[in-house]
């Protein structure tokens, strides 16, 4: 077992260059091509990739990234993780597996979260005491016997099995006290049955992703990996096992891997280089594989190779081997510049999509292995598109910096509340159990074709102004007629609650062809934030004062926050994120300030990802949180004490975030809370939460249209730990992607509902 691996990529996108892969599930799933079409475009897609990989000359090119829906569902088909009520659909594996993934009439899908700390999801398996594993889907080793046709021989990439129990969770049938990594030893032995058979058609390597470890763990998760890959390291019949950890420093676990009897380990040194003397404390490496992840696979820039080299350097005689590698899976970004057309040229060239990331990671392996004279172009190249980047005047605004420099600390800070709520009350006049929306309205294929039209040129500013304006006092006469308290102008200007602001705001760009993954089918086109970032003229005044025109009901402002705007874009990484944060929440402040001005006295600011950005490790959490909560109260603090600052979170599970959310100092703050019950208002209230608060009262992501009375039950169960003055009526999200049909007999439902539980006060 001596084959090295020199370069390598960890995973690469799979949704296809153009978004083949995903229009052809689309059409599979409304049932306009069949299963062999399907699987066609998905093997085109990887006959691709494996072609590309190999001849941009990786050392080790990795197999088995595609996926028809998401590889944490591909590892629990695999090995027979299939809850009963998929199997007793009787359809076959393909249905079964998207019946996993998205439901089929009353069966429910696995439930969906957020993978480790970025914007793409997984399903969540469910493991129970009588999951029986076994070697239910040989994927795997069909695309290796493919690429190995196509004259590739692949590194077959697997969840490893630790990471895939600890992101699972108990079934149904579990009894209390049950984990998943309970079962740990009977899925090893399938893992082990499947590497035997990988090494049986010529595996020489295979990489089992732990990604898990690079979060806080307790000795019995140490102790499970330590087992793990005793076990298997110890098959007879196997191929090399390479296990990298990404998304943060292995910690703990980088020792317990060192001394297994494994052949590579991948470390993310993009996420905090572990030091060179704990490396030498370790004399388990000395004969492995070290990958070291120099090029960062979740972001856009252009590795600085001279100084991954000089990482590089550090780690030589630390290990066997030294190879390079990405620092994660590159399905976190775009497949290629090369598409992007009318991007800014200087922009693009300091940007390394995928295709480009390989051709570095190419590039540090050679310089590695033969030294930097056969790339000494390459390395030039890249030393002259860093420097230019440096010193890019559009990168730097001297405005922008001025005014951060000189913020003092009552910048972030309001009038006490009770102030503030006596102003408010003053100035609104509202009802008891106000009621409200979260901000946006079903967006009609009329409003969706007027945006397409204004972007191809066919419909010019004035007619999209009409036509927006119409769509505007449509949905503001409706919530008169509903009887809604604070009224929205629903926003249908907007693409994406992000993408919108960044287009409007001076230090970002957009591409065209941008689009990553999020999850199943679909995709996402994060904006590039690459310079200092300011707002050269108001975005969102115009349409807010047309709405508040029509109507004697206060009009809610609606804005996103200085969070969420960087959680879902690319941000730059010359300077720390809290730093990029300011610069944000300074512009989202200009806006908050010219809202109030224009006359509106309630403005919301969301920030659904707040907690996404939380950092893996609790150690690190405090400074974020710190920072982000700094961020929000600056955008939103510069307003009178009779204006009314709301706040949207999309979720109810705060767990670590719920003092911060207390900090944001927001006069109401809507939250999730249909499903969990309102049960969340009983954590905020025992945190001191003593704002208003709207937890929602209408499931948005279900179709469902809810009756009034389910509504007023909650709304009485909210009253146990809400007073009546502090509570909001809301649904729990916008109506974006909902139907009028749904949406006009929920609202006028949660209204009647208000109005009953106002009654009886
Ligand atoms: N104001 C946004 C909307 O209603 C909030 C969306 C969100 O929370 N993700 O669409
Ligand atoms: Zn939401």
């Amino acid at each position: 077992m001596t084959s090295t691996i020199g370069s390598t990529v960890l995973g690469y996108p799979r949704i296809g260059p153009d978004r083949e892969l995903k229009r052809a599930l689309e059409r599979y799933w409304a049932s306009t091509i069949d299963e062999a079409h399907l699987r066609d475009v998905a093997r085109a897609v990887r006959a691709d990739t494996v072609r590309n990989l190999h001849e941009a000359g990786l050392g080790s090119v990795p197999g088995n990234t595609g996926s028809f829906y998401d590889h944490v569902l591909d590892t629990a088909v695999t090995f027979g993780a299939i809850p009963p009520r998929y199997t007793r659909l009787g359809l076959g594996p393909l249905d079964t597996y998207f019946a996993m993934a998205r439901g089929v009439g009353p069966v429910p899908p696995l439930e969906m979260t957020k993978w480790f700390d970025t914007n793409y999801h997984y399903l969540v398996p469910e493991i129970g005491p009588g999951t029986r594993f076994a070697l239910t889907d040989r994927t795997a080793l069909d695309h290796f016997r493919e690429a190995l046709e196509q004259g590739v021989r692949t590194r077959p990439v697997l969840v490893g099995p630790v990471t895939f129990l600890l992101l699972s969770k108990p079934d149904s049938e579990a009894p209390a006290g049950f984990t998943p990594l309970d079962t740990v030893d009977d899925l090893v032995a399938v893992y082990a049955e499947l590497l035997g058979e990988l090494h049986r058609a010529g595996a020489e390597w295979v990489q089992l992703d732990e990604p898990a470890f690079v979060a806080d763990r307790g000795p019995a998760e140490l102790a499970a990996l330590a087992e793990t890959y005793r076990v298997l390291g110890s098959l007879t019949d196997r191929p090399n096992i390479f296990v990298p950890g990404y998304f943060g420093d292995l910690g703990e676990a980088l020792p317990v891997l060192a001394s297994a009897p494994i052949e590579a380990i991948g470390l993310d040194l993009r996420a905090g280089a572990p030091r060179v003397e704990d490396l030498a404390a370790l004399p388990g490496l000395r004969d492995k594989t070290l990958v070291a992840g120099l090029v960062d696979g979740r972001n856009v820039w252009r590795t600085d190779l001279d100084r991954a080299l000089s990482t590089a350097a550090t780690l030589l005689g630390m290990a066997g081997e030294v190879a390079v590698g990405t620092s994660c899976s590159l399905l976190h970004v775009p497949y290629d510049v090369a598409a992007e057309t009318r991007l800014d040229p200087q922009v693009a060239s300091w940007l390394a999509f995928a295709r480009q990331k390989v051709d570095e990671v190419v590039v540090l392996g050679r310089a590695l292995s033969e030294g930097r004279d056969p790339v000494a172009d390459e390395l030039t190249a890249a030393r002259e598109t860093v420097a230019d980047r440096a010193r890019a005047e559009r990168v730097r605004d001297e405005r922008v910096r001025r005014r951060l420099a000189a913020l003092r600390p009552e910048d972030t800070r309001r009038e006490d509340y009770e102030t503030r709520r006596v102003a408010q009350d003053d100035s609104l006049r509202l009802p008891p159990l106000p009621t409200t929306t979260i901000g946006s309205f079903p967006q009609t294929t009329d409003v969706r074709r007027a945006r397409a039209a204004l972007r191809r040129g066919d419909l010019d500013k004035a007619g999209y102004t009409a036509r927006m304006r119409t769509e505007i006092e449509r949905v503001v006469r409706l919530q008169e007629e509903l009887g809604l308290d604070v009224v929205v102008h629903g926003e249908p200007e907007r693409n994406d609650m992000v993408q919108y602001f960044a287009e409007h705001l001076a230090g970002f760009a957009e591409t065209d062809h941008g689009w990553v993954q999020s999850y199943g089918s679909r995709c996402v086109r994060p904006p590039i934030l690459f310079g200092d970032v300011s707002r050269p003229a108001p975005i969102t005044v115009e349409w807010a004062t047309y709405a508040q025109s029509l109507t004697d009901k206060p009009v809610k402002g609606m804005l996103t926050g200085p969070v969420t705007i960087l959680a879902w874009s690319f941000v730059r990484d010359d300077q720390p994120l809290g730093d990029t944060a300011k610069q944000v929440a300074l512009a989202i402040r200009d806006e908050v300030a010219d809202l109030e001005s224009a006359g509106l006295r309630v403005i919301q600011v969301d920030e659904p990802a707040l907690r996404e950005l939380l950092p893996l490790r609790v150690g690190r959490q405090r400074d974020y949180l710190d920072w982000a909560v700094a961020a929000f109260r600056l955008a939103t603090s510069g307003v009178r004490a009779d204006t009314q600052i709301h706040t949207h979170l999309c979720y109810s599970e705060f767990g670590d975030v719920i003092d911060a959310i207390v900090a944001l100092d927001a006069d109401v703050t809507s939250i999730e809370a249909a499903r969990s019950r309102m049960e969340v208002l009983g954590d905020l209230g025992a945190v001191g939460f003593a704002r208003g608060v709207g937890p929602g009262v209408y499931d948005i992501h279900s179709p469902r249209v809810p009756e009034r009375a389910e509504m007023t039950d909650l709304l009485r169960a909210a009253l146990e730990a809400v007073p009546a003055h502090r509570l909001w009526v809301n649904p729990d999200c916008g109506l974006k992607t909902r139907g009028y049909a749904e949406v006009e007999p929920a609202l006028r439902h949660l209204v009647a509902a208000a109005t009953e539980v106002r009654g009886s006060l």
